[in-house]
This record gives structure tokens, sequence and C-alpha cells, in this order.
């Protein structure tokens, strides 16, 4: 797999506003935010997308999104509600070949997403 940005993230090799890390997910900050609260979560252990989650032990995606959860909660974006946002190839937008979720929060959304 190509190496990404977010690998040089996690590798510390360049800086990122990291907002919570465990042994399995780390959360930083959108440098190009989208609204007040633009934070985005990707797995430690590298998927580079949506895609190929069908080909991982379910247990890994679970603790993947039970991570987003927990970032998202403890954003305090809970009460009034947020988004979780995950773009998949040229279509989606997808711009970093690393999966990751954008949650999106503190303004109100639109919908249809553009
Ligand atoms: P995508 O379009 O879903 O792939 O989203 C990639 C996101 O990564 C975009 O929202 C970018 O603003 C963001 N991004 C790119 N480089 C960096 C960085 O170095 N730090 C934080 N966010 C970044």
């Amino acid at each position: 797999m190509e190496e990404t940005i977010f690998d040089k993230i996690i590798n510390k090799e360049i800086p990122a506003d990291v907002v919570y890390e465990d042994d399995n997910i780390l959360a930083f900050r959108d440098i190009n935010p989208q609204a007040p609260v633009h934070v985005l979560v990707i797995p430690k252990q590298k998927v580079a997308s949506f895609n190929d989650l069908k080909d991982r032990p379910a247990e890994e995606t679970g603790i993947f999104l039970q991570g987003v959860s927990r970032v998202a909660v403890e954003l305090g974006l809970a009460g009034d509600g947020y988004r979780i946002v995950m773009n998949c190839g040229s279509n989606g937008q997808q711009t970093v070949e690393y999966l990751h979720a954008h949650i999106l929060g503190e303004r109100q959304m639109n919908w249809p997403p553009g």
C-alpha cells in the first residue's frame, strides 16, 4: 500500500492536532475544517478504503466504529448531534487512501449532501 499523509501522522513524522489516541485509533483535527468541529478518525491497523472493510475481521471494524462513537461523544457532540462521513473512491471524493471517518459538528448539516 502506498504511504499517505495519514501514515506519516500515525508514525509521528508530521505533526497533527491529536484529540484522542488509544491502541486502536488516532483522532486529529482536519487541516481544512468544514465545520466548527471537524475531526478525522483513523484505525492504527491500516485499511486503505471502505471497500476493504468487507475483508477485515468484524471485531476490528467494530472497534474502529466504537472508537468513532467514543471520540464524537468525548468531543461533546452527542447532545446536538453531528455527522459521520466516510468518503470512498473518486465519486465519493476520497483524497487520502487511508480509511478515515470525518466527524463534523457544532453546526446544522444539510441534506442531501453536496
Ligand atoms: P477525504 O476527502 O475524505 O479523503 O478527506 C481527507 C481529509 O484529510 C480532508 O478533509 C483534508 O482536509 C484532510 N487532510 C489532508 N491532509 C491533512 C493533514 O496533514 N492533517 C489533517 N488533515 C488533513
